[in-house]
């Protein structure tokens, strides 16, 4: 890294003015063992699975090469809303960078590895809980084509970490772990936000400069932060189609949790929606307002990219970044748009009217909270007449949480009948459309749920859940493995109390 910083290596919590990161060591833990590794990541990187002790023991932090610099970077950010300060890496330390066969470069991050000075109060660690949720999803996120950092490795530590438990609040011991995350960069918004407020403009300009020039080379010339702005905009409402196209939602979405390249980054208490319900928050934390709640996130990452915004203003002219923000809206409703005429198996957006027909399919889907990925899972194979409210509720009725009242029924059936009426006008083929809509609609999502189980049985030394959700999340368009083709159980739900979490894990 060009960076300059603090060299000293001292972990002590501390304000770091002036400085963009600081060196962090891994503190050791007791074993590091194996736990998962990606086979898929690790040949793109032209890495071996490691097999010796002495290997492994790089994965857990236990052993730093002459060849790496372990650092903890430094950024801000606003978290829900209000301008946090500095945040930096608390748990979360960059090893070094790895240039793959093909020149692509990857930063190598472990997760858990111990306290940095951007620990605050915490202790730097990771549970086995939220590292099997971060090491899965990320890896799923990347098999279902979406944006996101990745992982390469989970390992145990064979230390406990004490942990308020999410359901009750009380404190336990949860067994320690760590992940190596992967991604070419793990640069937030708050990167460049921390910069800013601290009127470290010559710092800034460096940091704008670098990212420009490793990670968007083809922005040059005069106006090059504008369009790199822009493009971050655009890359930014790109990632929430993504996220509304696939049901996922985040749970966290600080300006400190956006990456630079718009990749997902940072699985906390994310979730993706089971019933369809645009007020739906995974995060116990979010509660009550529900900021981060399902049909709120692109709002929220156009409100983001506004504080990313503020933090460039000293680089350049205000009218222009104002204008390269406001796209935003016309290039997320684009996309979206097109995203859902994939999703209803349309041949394209004809008329007016098909985007009331896409408004009308959100309307009706909060209204009758079918699961959202059975239910479009259903739509493909939906007979092309039908005549009857009951044979519409019929048709999606293991979609169904709760028995339907008359006005969802009538709902639903208008809907599909009007939808019917549209899909009768297609000019391609029927199996072309059905083609779309299953490119464009998982059927197998890793439900918290099922997260749930499979983490239970590693904490008691079972992986047979575990490794086939590794498995089953590779083919995530696929009805390989539909014995998990079925609605979240009802142990499962809010209302049971459960499949809530909060930040802190
Ligand atoms: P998050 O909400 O996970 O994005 O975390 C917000 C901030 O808290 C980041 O600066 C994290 O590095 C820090 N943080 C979260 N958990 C821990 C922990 N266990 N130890 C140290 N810092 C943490
Ligand atoms: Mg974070
Ligand atoms: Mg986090």
């Amino acid at each position: 890294s060009t960076f300059d910083g603090d060299d000293s290596g001292d972990l002590k919590p501390r304000q770091t003015p002036g400085v963009l990161y600081s060196k962090a060591i891994p503190t050791p833990v007791e074993k590091v063992t194996l736990l998962a590794w990606s086979e898929e990541l690790a040949r793109k990187l032209g890495v071996q699975k490691p097999t010796e002790q002495k290997e492994i023991d790089i994965l857990g932090g236990n052993r730093v090469t002459d060849t790496m610099y372990p650092y903890a970077a430094c950024y801000a950010g606003h978290q829900f809303g209000h301008w946090a300060g500095q945040l930096g890496d608390g748990r979360a330390i960059t090893l070094g960078e790895w240039e793959a066969a093909n020149s692509e470069t990857w930063e190598l991050q472990l997760k858990g590895a111990g306290p940095t000075p951007y620990s605050r109060r915490a202790d730097g660690r990771a549970v086995l809980r939220s590292s099997v949720r971060e090491y899965l999803m990320s890896e799923a996120m990347h098999y279902l084509g979406v944006p996101t950092t990745r992982a390469l490795s989970l390992v145990a530590t064979g230390e406990p970490v004490l942990r308020d438990m999410f359901y009750n609040g009380n404190a336990a011991y949860e067994p320690g772990a760590i992940v190596m995350r992967v991604a070419p960069s793990f640069l937030r918004f708050g990167n460049f936000e921390l910069l800013n407020a601290r009127k470290e403009t010559d710092n800034l300009r460096k940091v704008v400069d670098w990212t420009i020039e490793r990670y968007y080379p083809h922005i040059q010339g005069e106006n090059k932060v504008l369009d790199w702005f822009a493009e971050v905009v655009e890359r930014t409402a790109s990632l929430m189609v993504e996220w509304q196209r696939v049901g996922f939602v985040h749970g966290v979405m600080n300006t400190d949790n956006m990456s630079i390249l718009g990749l997902t980054i940072d699985y906390g208490p994310y979730s993706f929606v089971d019933d369809y319900d645009p007020n739906f928050t995974p995060n116990t934390t979010d509660l009550p307002g529900r900021r981060y709640a399902f049909g709120k996130q692109p709002s929220i990452a156009y409100w983001n990219l506004g504080c990313l915004a503020g933090a460039l203003l000293p680089l350049t002219h205000k009218d222009q970044l104002v204008a390269a923000l406001e796209s935003f809206q016309e290039i997320y409703w684009t996309k979206y748009y097109t995203m859902m005429a994939n999703k209803l198996g349309l041949d394209g957006l004809t008329t007016e009217k098909d985007v009331e027909l896409i408004t009308q399919f959100e309307k009706t889907l909060a209204a009758v909270k079918p699961d959202m990925t059975i239910f479009y899972q259903l739509l493909i194979d939906l007979p092309l007449y039908m005549d009857t409210a009951q044979e519409v509720a019929d048709h999606f009725k293991d979609a169904l949480y709760d028995e339907l009242s008359p006005e969802q029924s009538e709902l639903l059936f208008t809907l599909i009948a009007t939808y019917l009426e549209r899909l009768n006008k297609n000019t391609i083929k029927r199996a072309e459309s059905q083609q779309r809509m299953r490119e464009t609609s998982p059927r197998f999502i890793l439900r918290n749920y099922l997260l749930h189980q499979a983490i239970e049985e590693l904490e008691k030394g079972e992986n047979t859940l575990f490794l086939k959700l590794q498995e089953a999340m590779k083919e995530p368009y696929s009805d390989k493995f539909d014995e998990f083709f079925q609605t979240r159980p009802e142990w499962a739900s809010q209302k049971a109390g459960c499949s809530m979490l909060s930040c802190s894990s």
